[in-house]
């Protein structure tokens, strides 16, 4: 493991109020110019970022936990993304896949194909976003199976299009008034050991009986699966879930879709969660982490699946930029040569006692979750109940204190970390204290 060096001072500073005169100027200015529907957490406007922190207009420094979710997990300017980047950029930033190639697409998807799970023949493509990714996976599935319907589940977070929206679970913020939905989708109950009890076998048997009574195998072309649900609220499911369902998939004919977008590339201690369910997805769906803050995604699948696909039924203008392309070689090289799967497992050993420890305060129903992908679930005192209120009000004063924590979860009651994993011990360490405060102080006042 090579030591982290870096560029800014890893430190939380904060010198005006949170925002500060500089980015309420700008988030005045914003409102004028900015489409309302796009909104911001913790709406500071960013200077420069560098390892575990964000220093904003007005000079303030955030201890950042959240990684633009999940997706700088090297850093949101590690020297060797941001030199391959601009050399990239320095000779040529884009041809188009589709007309001129180059190599550095072909050397990711080699990468991919080797670093996924499974040592079975596979390929790739490269599109620009998770939920573009997670369209085309479905994409191949329908054409490779002959078949149409598609398997999502309760909690299920893939994508804000208008397919990936009707796969997705949550109305409010996502669907409400945005239909109509793509058809052929069927949601399915998914394993949420905290609030459903049952083991992984047991959920998965009930989504199986489910699923033939009501689609039929012979109709159906995929299942698709976060392996731990991530806007859902960093669900774990119970052990056994997920390769139940992957055996029932591969018995029956139907293409198991790994939606990794969250949770791959180190995040959660190994390169994918699959890996630690130990099942191989006939298609894993990629973006997030995948090139150190540049827009790129990926499926990588069984050959047969995806070579199935007639040549230009795949593509797009921009899937796979060759500047992208380059940025995601560098960050699986620095991943690798600072072993994040390593630093993601380090940072759960750390964090994951100190959020336990504050379950003696009665907000926490649960603390769940692996490497540097970690949640606590919010519930009123001596219930099970969700408390978004509380949960809005912890990230909210955190941001005040100048530590950025994102909530998630379909009853809008998990705080998740996602800090990037390159960020010091010190930093998390601090980011975790100033979060343990709140809570601690918040469940008292209550
Ligand atoms: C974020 C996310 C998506 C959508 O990715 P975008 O790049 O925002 O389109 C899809 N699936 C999962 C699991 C995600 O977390």
């Amino acid at each position: 493991m090579t030591d982290i060096t870096y560029r800014l001072a890893q430190k939380r500073n904060i010198v005006t109020a949170l925002p500060g005169p500089r980015s309420a100027e700008v988030s005045a200015r914003r409102q004028a110019a900015v489409a309302g529907g796009v909104s911001s957490s913790a709406p500071v406007y960013a200077a420069d970022a560098d390892g575990g922190v964000i220093v904003d207009i007005d000079g303030n420094s955030l201890i950042d936990l959240g990684s633009g979710i999940a997706v700088t997990s090297v850093g949101a300017s590690h020297p060797g993304v941001a030199a391959a980047v601009a050399q990239q950029a320095a000779r040529f930033t884009h041809t188009c896949f589709m007309i001129t190639p180059y190599e550095g697409y072909v050397e990711l998807a080699e990468r991919l194909n080797a670093m996924t799970p499974g040592d079975h023949e596979k390929r790739t493509a490269f599109f620009n976003s998770g939920s573009e990714a997670v369209e085309n996976a479905v994409k191949v599935a329908r054409l490779a199976t002959g078949r149409q319907a598609v398997v999502a589940f309760d909690h299920a977070y893939h994508g804000r299009t208008n397919m990936t929206m009707a796969l997705t679970a949550k109305a409010m913020p996502y669907k409400t008034q945005f239909g109509p939905f793509a058809p052929e989708i069927y949601r399915m109950p998914a394993s949420y050991p905290y609030r459903d009890g049952l083991t992984g076998e047991a959920a998965a048997k009930a989504a199986i009986s489910r699923i033939e009574t009501q689609i039929g195998a012979a109709s159906l072309a995929a299942v698709i699966i976060e392996p731990i649900q991530g806007e859902g609220g960093f669900i774990v499911p119970a052990p056994g879930f997920l390769a139940t369902i992957v055996d029932w998939c591969k018995a029956n004919g139907v293409v198991f879709i790994a939606d990794e977008v969250q949770t791959g590339f180190a995040r959660t201690g190994s390169w994918f969660a699959s890996d630690h369910e130990g099942i191989v997805p006939d298609i894993i769906t990629m973006a997030k982490g995948i090139a150190g803050g540049m827009p790129l995604a990926a499926i990588t699948g069984r050959a047969d699946l995806l070579d199935a696909v007639h040549p230009g039924g795949l593509g797009g203008t921009y899937g796979g930029n060759p500047v992208a392309c380059a940025a995601a070689l560098a960050t699986l090289d620095a991943m690798a040569d600072m072993d994040l799967p390593a630093r993601a497992r380090a940072i759960e050993a750390s964090v994951l006692p100190k959020l336990q420890a504050l379950t003696d305060t009665g907000v926490i129903g649960d603390v769940r979750g692996r490497g540097g992908m970690l949640a606590i679930e919010i519930v009123k005192p001596g219930t099970s109940d969700p408390d978004p209120v509380l949960t809005k009000a912890i990230a909210a004063e955190a941001f005040k204190r100048g530590v950025i924590l994102l909530t998630c979860g379909s009853y809008g009651n998990i705080i998740r970390l996602l800090p990037p994993l390159v960020i010091s011990d010190e930093l998390l360490d601090e980011g975790i204290a100033v979060l343990s405060d709140i809570v601690r102080e918040m469940a008292a006042a209550r």
